[in-house]
């Protein structure tokens, strides 16, 4: 009758000193690994194709109202770049899931980021019904050159246009640079029916029918 009285005051009394650690984040190793695995177990694609998924259904059901409305209207996509049309995976991996701005437009810039398979099955589709297809991306304007090569080496031929974040923009957020980029689509004449980013910054500002959020666990842009 000892033993399992020990055992019962052990977890009496450990019960008292586990709270001081209850509020202790997990492990940064613990997290990485599970970075990792939701990548290569290869859910991070099957999220990403069902928000795609769910897009191209919407996006079909607009172009057929589209033809059959007596009002029809001029219509564009628009998608973000990193993490929605092309994947830096393999560049976030060897920086840990870190680095420095500068280290990671370096790797931009080297412009050989992989097509998001489903993201690029959307573009095709909307370019094959005569959507047009913009990029509105928080890159900067000096990474227009290294950008554009990435996107068209990837399968992103033919796009209606490219917005890039300013040199001289200064808001701590994206939001109103990708709002008013959005709006310089709507002056053009177009009716943005579809947005798709992979961070809530992008989904914010209006001036677009409908927005569409894949995952990212692993950075966050305000
Ligand atoms: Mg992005």
């Amino acid at each position: 009758m000892k033993t399992p009285f020990i055992l019962f005051l052990t977890l009496v009394l450990s019960s008292f000193v586990s709270p001081i650690f209850a509020k202790e984040p997990q492990n940064l190793e613990v997290i990485r690994t599970k970075l990792v695995k939701y990548h290569d177990s290869g859910e991070y694609q099957n999220d990403q194709a069902k928000v795609i998924n769910q897009a191209m259904l919407y996006l079909k059901n607009r172009i057929a109202n589209n033809a059959k409305s007596h009002k029809s209207v001029k219509m564009a996509i628009v998608m973000d770049i990193d993490e929605t049309s092309l994947s830096n995976y393999d560049d976030m991996v060897r920086l840990r899931f870190g680095g420095t701005l500068e280290e990671i437009k370096q790797d931009e810039d080297k412009a050989n980021d992989p097509a998001i398979k489903s993201s690029l099955e959307l573009y095709r589709y909307a370019k094959k019904n005569n959507i047009a297809v913009f990029f509105i991306s928080g890159r900067k304007e000096n990474s227009r050159a290294p950008t554009t090569k990435n996107l068209n080496d990837a399968g992103y031929v033919n796009f209606d246009g490219l917005i890039l974040r300013p040199e001289n923009y200064s808001e701590k957020s994206i939001v109103p640079f990708k709002t008013s980029a959005r709006t310089s689509v709507e002056k053009q004449g177009y009716t943005i029916v579809l947005n798709l980013g992979d961070q809530e910054s992008d989904m914010k500002g209006n001036h677009a029918d409908k927005s569409f959020k894949l995952p990212n666990p692993y950075y966050f842009i305000p």
